[in-house]
């Protein structure tokens, strides 16, 4: 297939070499989970000689934090963790993903669905099966034509449907994660067919990942584990908009005193990088949970000095 013409500048091939990305929501400033993520993608991408690009993923506006895309960059500089090439901001990608979601209807695997959240748990619950409260909904199918054809999408405004990926049989995904080996998902009876655009005219997650992934020639996919469920999903519209698989490695999650990972919803707390000092305490204990022993640990050290310590110390 023809790849969609890119409108980020300078778009580089994987051909170039390693190419990894750190993708924050910009959903409040960066915490000690989120430092974890952002600390093991840089390490690696500087261990293998690559780059490590930065993309603000605030593609869930009503979600968005005004101000927190500045401080989360303001953060990674004061931990010595620079970006190359210009930041990426999801919102401003809109016809990307746009096309990527004709390129799909195109060939016949999207659907739209004019379903909610409480016609699929009804579908579900007459099906006699039940959901637990914490996960999602596998899509039952209700909307699914017996026979897919091209359907024309509304444009943005359009607020009434949401567009869903139409899964083939056996749609089973299998990939090795760097960190954790083998990995596998059977998308059917664990996901469902899965939604690319919402009903409010949102590209999801799984579709602007993917996209933004591919266009910016990302080869290598490092963080955290709350991610790997989504993997699956990501790799398989991988394959059907022809795009090259990235190597994945997913990092341990930080969690707080009940279990629960840290996130915005458990009310965890910015990291402090008020001076380098301060930084370089938030580092330590990223590198510490990321596994790292044999660091510099002295008073004096400086961030550039422990940072080129924690990559030749890196093993991926
Ligand atoms: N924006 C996602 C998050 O902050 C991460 C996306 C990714 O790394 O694939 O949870
Ligand atoms: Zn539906």
């Amino acid at each position: 297939m023809i790849l969609a013409v890119s409108k980020l500048k300078n778009p580089s091939s994987p051909a170039d070499g390693y190419r990894g990305r750190f993708a924050p929501s910009p959903t409040g400033p960066l915490h000690a989970g989120s430092l974890v993520a952002a600390l093991g993608s840089w390490l690696d991408a500087r261990k293998n000689g690559g780059k490590w690009l930065l993309r603000i993923e605030d593609l869930d506006t009503p979600r968005c934090v005004p101000g927190a895309a500045q401080q989360i960059q303001a953060q990674l500089l004061a931990c010595g963790l620079s970006w190359d090439e210009e930041v990426v901001y999801q919102s401003l990608r809109q016809d990307a993903y746009q096309r990527a979601l004709q390129r799909l209807n195109e060939l016949k695997c999207l659907y739209p669905c004019t379903c909610s959240r409480q016609t699929i748990a009804n579908a579900l619950a007459s099906a006699g099966i039940q959901t637990p409260r914490n996960q999602e909904m596998i899509y039952p199918g209700t909307c699914r034509p017996i026979n897919l054809v091209s359907n024309p999408i509304e444009t943005l405004g359009d607020l009434k449907k949401a567009w869903r990926i139409a899964l083939p049989q056996n749609c089973h995904v299998e990939f090795q994660d760097l960190a954790l080996g083998p990995q596998s998902q059977n998308l059917n009876t664990e996901v469902g067919d899965f939604v690319l655009r919402r009903s409010d005219g949102l590209f999801t997650y799984q579709l602007a990942v993917v996209v933004d992934d591919a266009e910016q020639g990302i080869t290598h996919i490092v963080r955290g584990q709350d991610l790997l469920s989504n993997t699956a999903r990501q790799i398989y519209l991988q394959e059907v908009l022809g795009y090259k698989r990235p190597e994945y490695l997913h990092l341990p999650l930080v969690l707080d005193e009940h279990g629960e990972k840290l996130s915005k919803q458990t009310l965890a707390t910015q990291i402090n990088t008020q001076d380098e000092k301060h930084a370089l305490i938030e580092l330590r204990k990223a590198a510490n949970h990321l596994g790292m022993k044999n660091l510099p640990d002295g008073e004096n050290v400086t961030i550039t000095e422990w940072l080129l310590a924690a990559t030749h110390a890196w093993q991926s």
